[in-house]
């Protein structure tokens, strides 16, 4: 193992290096853009430019690329090199500052849901100076974002960025009542990373694995999770190894891994790195999930990153935990230890927790993917229904703020935010509620609804921007206040009892819960296109937050329905291609030797009674697939020429996945019973337990 402090951020332009390599007037002008969000000064360009191509071409770099995140949910570079003509056939490295800041990849091929139609057929890519320039197999990544030439959003960062501003400029104003003078609030995110590693060489024999991420047939192994021995158990020297690879790779990018260990589910494992502001969080999160598939093959493994890749055991989140802090660094999710900060500090959990209600949906449509439709609300995640857990504590208080009784322990005096302390929370891990949603976890929340393939921007745009508009709301009501600690009180305690139906710190898995839900009054969008299909109800907190335009928003609606329907499209014809060519082909050549086994036997006169009924069996499980196949295809093709995206996403929800599952189930019958030589790809049992060295 390398020294890590010397290797950490080796492969980064990070503060250090810019501090070492810009002039310093230059270096705090560009600093100033980074930590308060000012505009670029265009004027350095040039300057940094030059530095990022000296120090790269130092690190072996022939290339740079804008890095950005279009919406077809992984990230896209375009790779130019450095060279430059000069007289006498000879080339220099050069790099613009015109090159640094703006670049126009030919934006035609990437999902723009209608707008670029509209408007103009080109994009480009700005740089994103707060997050870190780096050089990855010899070129130089300069984050970007990708924007329409009118200049709408084409992206999952953008809006990011804009929900970052809109958060902060409201944060500040809600501080300010509280008399601090605060320039700037960031968003932090520390994303946990599931993911599930199978042997290559099995994976490769898979064509449902190659194509979509997960397993559209396999009947589950003899084993499973039931002994729950996989979760923090010892991890296998090969997976150890690939694990360390990992970390020091990611070190070497600046990425602060911390925490790995397996999760529940045989195969899977999980890392988390130590949190950041929510875009650098997002862009580490992808470039992980990146260097993570590489290493995984060096290894002789694949990384899934799918969100259910095996039925019959849990599927992989992305547990988003989420807070908010100060320019000074102080975290707002943090009770205080004075009468102030504690009704400050309730002031932002009120909010949050009003935010969440109020956007439920939008919560929901945030996580809402064909993967995660088969996490959410499958007793392994948490459910569709978006609420709040606060533990026994917090929801005492909260309970004693909406009843208007005293808190036990805050001494004898009735609660007074701002005057009286509140008691101390126990920051103590243990009740925490694995089943619920967005979770209180002593200075943080964690949204656990993510999916493990999920791009962070478009979640933590939506938290943001919901959480920004109610800051809004109570900023403006509370700066008129005559009596401000009058006002707050008020304000709590009205807003608690409006928002506490979202509040649940009961088991999350329990069907009680989905009818209590549904008499509170909570949203309960069950799949991908039901959420898609509230897109609209946002256009107006979109907007008066400036995150996104109404066209924007359509946009990007649009898009996902499409996804949706595109990947249902890539999955149920993989199926029918893997029964037609291999599954049937595969049992008949099985029924055959029985057969001739049957036959033999017969001329001995031997008791064939056996075979016959396999025979029969198989036959009989044969003709249903056959059945069931034919099935899919008409209603694959029943899905052709639907014009309107959302009804062409209903349509696949509702009758080719139904067709897929009928199929799913004769397939896995059948593979229990057929001779395991004949079945023609690896099942689940090399799957999950064939990376065993
Ligand atoms: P657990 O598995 O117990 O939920 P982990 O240690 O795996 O916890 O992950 C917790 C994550 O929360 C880490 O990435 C950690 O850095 C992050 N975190 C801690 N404090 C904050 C904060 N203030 N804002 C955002 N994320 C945070
Ligand atoms: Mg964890």
């Amino acid at each position: 193992m390398s020294n890590i402090p010397e290797i950490f951020g080796e492969n980064v332009f990070n503060e250090n290096v810019m501090r070492d390599k810009l002039p310093k007037e230059v270096f705090k002008k560009l600093m100033k853009t980074i930590d308060l969000g000012a505009p670029l000064d265009v004027s350095i360009a040039n300057v940094v430019a030059n530095a990022m191509k000296d120090w790269a071409v130092d690190k072996g770099a022939t290339h740079y690329t804008h890095w950005f995140q279009p919406m077809t949910g992984v990230t896209a570079e375009k790779h130019d090199s450095f060279i430059s003509p000069t007289a006498g056939g000879k080339v220099i490295m050069s790099f613009s500052g015109k090159e640094l800041i703006q670049g126009e990849p030919d934006a035609s091929s990437f999902p723009s849901g209608g707008l670029r139609a509209t408007f103009e057929a080109r994009g480009y890519t700005a740089w994103d100076p707060s997050s870190y320039a780096f050089v990855k197999d010899g070129t130089l990544y300069i984050p970007t974002a990708f924007c329409s030439y009118t200049g709408e959003v084409l992206d999952k960062k953008t809006p990011l960025l804009r929900s970052m501003d809109a958060i902060s400029k409201q944060a500040c104003r809600v501080l300010a009542l509280f008399g601090k003078d605060v320039k700037r609030v960031t968003t932090t995110v520390g994303p946990e990373q599931e993911y599930f590693l199978v042997d290559k060489k099995y994976y490769d024999q898979r064509k449902d694995l190659i194509f979509t991420g997960r397993t559209l047939f396999g009947a589950m192994s003899p084993k499973g999770q039931e002994m729950d021995d996989h979760y923090f158990g010892t991890i296998k020297p090969r997976v150890a190894a690939f694990m360390a690879d990992l970390d020091e790779e990611l070190w070497k990018y600046g990425l602060l891994a911390k925490t790995k260990h397996n999760e529940v589910a045989p195969a899977q494992h999980e890392i988390a790195p130590i949190f950041s502001t929510t875009n650098i969080a997002t862009d580490n999160n992808q470039l992980l999930m990146d260097i993570a598939k590489k290493v995984a093959l060096k290894h002789g493994m694949v990384c899934l990153l799918h969100e259910k890749p095996f039925d019959g055991v849990n599927g992989s989140g992305k547990h988003n935990n989420w807070s908010m802090s100060t320019d000074a660094g102080e975290n707002l999710l943090n009770p205080g230890s004075n009468p102030k900060d504690n009704a400050q500090f309730m002031l932002i959990l009120t909010a949050v927790i009003a935010a969440v209600d109020k956007y439920a949906k939008l919560m929901r449509i945030s996580v809402a993917s064909a993967g995660n439709d088969h996490r959410l609300g499958a007793n392994e995640a948490p459910p569709a229904i978006v609420s709040v857990f606060l533990g026994d504590e917090l929801e005492r208080i909260v309970n004693d703020i909406i009843a208007g009784h005293e808190t036990e322990g805050a001494g004898a005096s009735k609660l007074q935010l701002g005057v009286t302390t509140l008691p101390v929370f126990p920051k103590d891990n243990t009740d925490r509620n694995r089943t619920s949603p967005f979770a209180f976890t002593g200075n943080r929340f964690e949204f656990r609804m993510p999916g493990s393939s999920q791009n962070l921007g478009c979640i933590n745009m939506m938290l943001n921007t919901a959480v920004a508009d109610v800051f809004r709301g109570y900023a403006d009501e509370l700066e008129q206040a005559e009596d401000f600690n009058k006002a707050l009180n008020a304000l709590v305690k009205r807003e608690l009892t409006e928002h506490q139906r979202v509040i649940f710190n009961g088991n999350g898995y329990d069907d009680s819960w989905v009818e209590e839900a549904e008499k509170r009054g909570l949203p309960n969008l069950r799949c991908t296109p039901e959420a898609l299909a509230c897109y609209d109800e946002f256009v107006d907190v979109f907007e008066a937050t400036g995150v996104l335009s109404e066209t924007e928003l359509m946009s990007r609606k649009e898009i996902l329905l499409e996804e949706y329907e595109k990947l249902i499209k890539i999955e149920s014809r993989t199926m029918v291609d893997m029964a037609k060519k291999d599954i049937i082909p595969a049992v008949a050549a099985y029924v055959k030797e029985l057969s001739d086994i049957a036959c033999n036997k017969k001329t001995l006169g031997l008791n064939t009674a056996v075979e016959v009924k396999e025979i029969e069996k198989l036959s009989g499980l044969s003709a249903e697939a056959y059945d069931r196949v034919e099935a899919l295809v008409a209603a694959i093709e029943g899905g052709n020429g639907i014009e309107n995206v959302q009804e062409a996403a209903n349509y696949q929800h509702d009758t080719v996945i139904p067709a897929m599952d009928a199929l799913r189930a004769v397939a896995d019958e059948m593979e229990v019973n057929t001779a395991a030589k004949y079945w023609p790809f690896p099942a689940y049992d090399k799957l999950l337990f064939g990376v065993n060295c």
